[in-house]
């Protein structure tokens, strides 16, 4: 197996936008910078949040854009028997509980108050949720460094939700353990997702990915993009323009890159110069690759 394995996983909610792309360009380059694989999955665990066809839209889109990716794409919908497996060795181990709360029975985190509860003596339908540690997550960012994360902060996390949707967490490290994932670049939106990824990642006995989180693009009001707040899609006749603004979005140098190059001609370009050590230069840029706050 490659020493790096990377990914960039998608949901199939809408046409990639200038942040997507900028977090699966930091993925991309990091790993091809390293000699290493980078993955492409799917994650479509959301139906109702769907959009149908927007799975060959990104890879189209991906495609124009000239990312290649290794293996066949993976799509999480293919994935519910090991989500299935993996539920039920956090069961066995003692690592999750049945939750009966309503979602609006509290706010902010949630306070643990089924923790008591056992699967035997609670009928359904109930979210499963994972019981935190005690302490704080710790662990070394790629990109921020060390960070320190308290897990009172995070709280016990659904894992399988009460339509029994198997949550993103759950699927998340389930699909990187099994396909050697070894670092996971992504948006800085997901740094709250980190701590409850290497839960799992403990509770399941497998080895926990280097995480390395980049800066989310924002609109002017300060909104991340996405389809919420009317990211434009991107245009697959610019390809080479967006590639260099999610570049300087990424605190790379883009001076010496033509605009003339073609997309893959960019990437390859952009692999030599790739310099993670400026990516960690903002936690917010906005959509021309200026740090905002
Ligand atoms: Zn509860």
């Amino acid at each position: 197996m490659a020493a790096y394995t990377g990914r960039f996983a998608p949901s199939p909610t809408g046409p990639l936008h200038l942040g997507s792309l900028v977090a699966g360009l930091a993925s991309f380059l990091d790993a091809r910078a390293a000699g290493g694989r980078w993955l492409l999955r799917i994650e479509d665990l959301d139906p109702p949040r769907e959009q149908p066809g927007a799975d060959d839209l990104i890879m189209r889109t991906l495609d124009a854009h000239g990312f290649e990716w290794d293996d066949a794409p993976l799509w999480q919908h293919s994935r519910l028997d090991a989500y299935s497996q993996a539920l039920l060795t956090l069961r066995d181990a003692g690592h999750v509980y049945p939750c009966v709360c309503a979602r609006k029975s509290f706010t902010g985190v949630y306070p643990g108050r089924c923790r008591g509860r056992t699967f035997a003596e609670t009928p359904g339908p109930y979210a499963v949720r994972m019981r935190v540690p005690e302490g704080a997550a710790v662990f070394d960012d790629r990109f921020l460094g060390p960070q320190r994360m308290p897990w009172t902060d995070v709280g016990d996390f659904i894992v399988r939700r009460k339509d029994t949707l198997f949550a993103y967490q759950l699927a998340v490290v389930v699909d990187d353990a099994a396909a050697g994932v070894t670092h996971v670049i992504r948006g800085n939106d997901l740094l709250d997702s980190t701590p409850r990824q290497l839960a799992l990642f403990d509770a399941l006995r497998e080895p926990a990915p280097t995480f390395g989180h980049c800066a989310t693009v924002v609109h002017a009001d300060g909104a991340k993009l996405s389809k919420q707040t009317g990211a434009a899609a991107l245009d697959n006749r610019v390809a080479g323009a967006s590639l260099l603004t999610a570049l300087r979005c990424l605190g790379q140098d883009v001076r010496e890159l033509s605009p003339d190059l073609s997309p893959r001609q960019l990437l390859t370009e952009a692999t030599v110069r790739w310099d993670p050590g400026r990516v960690g230069f903002a936690r917010h840029v906005s959509a021309g690759g200026a740090p905002v706050r």
